[in-house]
């Protein structure tokens, strides 16, 4: 078995954080990866809003530069999924990638959310599920990676967050028209954020819309939408679907140890701590607030220093 003084899960801005941090404390971290290393911002384009870079840097590229400073510090990365953990010891917790067990005085979980999709049936009768049926063939969740194959074609994305706003502003880019269908008569983003999309001669929002099912031979050619008011039902014929509706916590593999809130994100006490002294969190996995790159590293740099902190008690 292979025993480490900390094991982050996670490879996002807070579990790279984590592992800088971690690392030039002497801690020799081992951070699993998942099958994506880097997290959400590997699906996005340029960010803007991360100190430190004045003309903005690619997501994929400033991540890249995260895990590289880890590595160069002395941090391990394995491209592995951690799937099962047993905390029922605190000062033994192991963690399993496939059949492969390993042991830590400590762990940091950093593994972020993942998107949430839509969760509509589409034909109840043949029971398929139209988001299954038509997924990478018009239904996406990301316009960074699937926006440019849909040059001079009419999108949606559905939702009404910050999300939503930016994947529709981005899709401007390729796309000759955007719809944004919301389920309400109000947007959830920011103020910025909606000026953007209001303002943009691209961009129309058709509110009080809910996307009831997809249409299309082989590929998506439009949607149905449902009017959450009045219940009418009209079609909408277009390309793809870009579903930007919020996320959901990667807790799954936690089983039953570690106390998780009605939402399923992991509760903290005391900035980073758990329920499980040896065990600490960092980025989306515990926050359902605020979800940017620069809170994730901050809380990494955290659950970094408080392992430490318990390391050496
Ligand atoms: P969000 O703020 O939670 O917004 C989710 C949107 O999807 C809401 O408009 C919600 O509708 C809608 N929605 C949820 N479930 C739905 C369903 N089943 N069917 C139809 N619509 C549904 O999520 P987000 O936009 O991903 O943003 C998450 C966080 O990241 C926020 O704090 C945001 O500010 C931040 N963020 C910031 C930036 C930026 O600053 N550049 C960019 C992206 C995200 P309701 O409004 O009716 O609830």
């Amino acid at each position: 078995m292979n025993q480490h003084e900390l094991i982050i899960i996670g490879s996002g801005p807070a579990g790279l954080t984590a592992a800088i941090y971690a690392a030039r404390a002497d801690l020799a971290p081992v951070v699993f990866e998942g099958s994506n290393p880097g997290g959400q911002l590997m699906g996005t384009s340029g960010v803007e809003n991360f100190p430190g870079f004045p003309d903005g840097i690619m997501g994929p590229k400033l991540m890249m530069n995260m895990r590289e400073q880890a590595q160069n510090f002395g941090a391990t990365t394995i491209t592995k999924m951690i799937r099962k953990v047993d905390f029922s010891d605190p000062k033994n917790l192991k963690v399993w990638a496939g059949e492969e067990e390993f042991a830590a005085k400590t762990v940091i979980i950093a593994t972020g959310a993942s998107a949430r999709w839509l969760d509509f049936m589409g034909d109840k009768d043949k029971k398929i599920s139209h988001e299954k049926k038509y997924w990478g063939k018009g239904y996406t969740a990301c316009a960074t990676c699937d926006g440019a194959f849909f040059r001079n074609k009419v999108v949606c994305v559905a939702g009404g967050g910050d999300s939503a706003c930016e994947e529709a502003h981005f899709l401007t880019k390729f796309a000759s028209k955007v719809y944004i269908i919301h389920r309400r008569d109000e947007l959830r983003a920011s103020k910025p954020m909606q000026k953007r999309v209001l303002e943009h001669e691209k961009i129309e929002i058709l509110w009080n819309q809910n996307i009831s099912a997809i249409y299309g031979e082989k590929i998506v050619e439009g949607i149905e939408l449902t009017h959450s008011i009045t219940g009418e039902v009209t079609k909408q014929d277009l390309s793809a679907v870009f579903v930007a509706i919020g996320h959901i916590p990667n807790t799954k593999f936690l089983g039953e140890d570690l106390e998780l809130l009605p939402n399923r994100f992991i509760k903290v006490t005391n900035h980073t701590k758990t329920n499980i002294e040896s065990v600490f969190v960092g980025g989306d996995v515990s926050d359902h607030h605020y979800q940017q790159a620069i809170t994730a590293a901050g809380s990494g740099c955290m659950a970094a220093m408080d392992a430490e902190s318990y390391l050496s008690q």
